[in-house]
């Protein structure tokens, strides 16, 4: 265990947590909502610091991002645990831990410096923080930043429910390159009855980002019968493009897992209907995931193919160096070198 970061003492015994918005107060002996962080003897520890429970090589487009170095490769890592309980969680095997199985022998121990000359060795621009909730192992993600070196060019990206709180994000902005930040409904009672969370921080904390100059890309996963009316999918367009309509939104396909076996899987005219609905609001690039889909980023100022993409793979990247289009010479928002 590690004393966590970002907690208050209230009285000697019981502490609040401040590193999300459900602002957990936990009396002694007693775990957060996460179920990652204990209160022992009035101080909060956190128990997945040091278990790295999944690690792999992806494409950077797998996290989703298209817009920020394509084509590269990112480390991502994953400790146990998620400050939501998604109905619907396509990780829900290592996000929804119980307390007890925290520390497991299959976990590898944790060490920044072995994480940045892993991501360094296996030829990784970033590193990546996902699968489950970053911000529930936010002490993994200060600790690597500040063992980088002032020569380190490993750039980091978090892939978030984005239910931290406004103290977590000021701390994450300045280490994070780059968020995936999950928009999962436009509901406030889908978030509470479906993922025990509430939409309002998440909407926050996505003009946050943005307006911090973070780069931001967003995903919204369609689910039949739960989030898919025309009217609440228009809302959700609405929203990101009235803060920008640079900021890419990608749309995916649900898969039935967890409590949600009963649902169907996603029809792809339904993800193509969002999309237009995503147009008709103007957002510049609409990506759709876990579908065949050609998914190429389009030049919105003269309809040049810019990067032509197969599945995850990057086949040809054409913009220039600086990021502007070749053809009409429109400069294309993402982060490309
Ligand atoms: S991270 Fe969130 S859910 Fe976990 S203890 Fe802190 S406030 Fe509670």
């Amino acid at each position: 265990m590690k004393q966590a970061y970002l907690f208050e003492a209230i009285d000697g015994e019981r502490i609040k947590c401040l590193l999300c918005n459900h602002y957990c107060i936990l009396e002694k002996n007693r775990f957060g909502i996460c179920g990652v962080r204990k209160n022992d003897g009035g101080v909060l520890y956190s128990l997945s610091f040091g278990n790295i429970i999944a690690e792999n090589i992806d494409p950077v487009e797998k996290k989703p991002l298209y817009h920020f170095l394509p084509g590269s490769r990112t480390y991502s890592i994953a400790a146990p645990g998620c400050n939501f309980h998604c109905r619907f969680c396509q990780n829900w095997h290592i996000s929804q831990i119980q307390e007890k199985r925290v520390k497991t022998p299959e976990h590898t121990h944790f060490n920044p410096t072995d994480l940045l000359q892993n991501s360094m060795i296996s030829s990784c621009k970033s590193i990546a923080f996902t699968y489950t909730e970053p911000t529930t192992f936010y002490e993994i993600i200060k600790d690597t930043a500040e063992a980088r070196s002032a020569e380190d060019t490993m750039r980091f990206v978090m892939i978030s429910n984005g239910f931290m709180s406004a103290e977590c994000l000021e701390q994450t902005n300045r280490y994070i390159d780059a968020y995936n930040i999950d928009l999962k409904s436009f509901s406030d009672q889908f978030y509470r009855q479906n993922c025990g969370g509430r939409l309002q921080p998440v909407l926050d904390n996505i003009s946050s980002i943005y307006l911090n100059n973070n780069w931001l890309e967003v995903t919204t996963m369609i689910i039949p019968g739960e989030n898919d009316s025309p009217e609440e999918i228009n809302d959700i367009a609405q929203f990101i493009a009235e803060i920008s309509k640079d900021i890419p939104w990608h749309i995916s396909r649900f898969f039935p897992n967890y409590r949600f076996t009963e649902h169907r899987i996603t029809d792809g005219h339904l993800l193509e209907l969002a999309r237009d609905i995503g147009k008709k609001h103007g957002l510049k690039y609409i990506y759709l995931g876990n579908v065949p889909s050609e998914n190429s980023t389009i030049c919105p100022g003269c309809n040049k193919i810019l990067i032509t993409r197969a599945g995850f793979d990057v086949i040809e990247n054409e913009l220039t160096e600086d990021g502007n289009c070749p053809q009409c010479g429109k400069a294309i928002a993402g982060i490309w070198t």
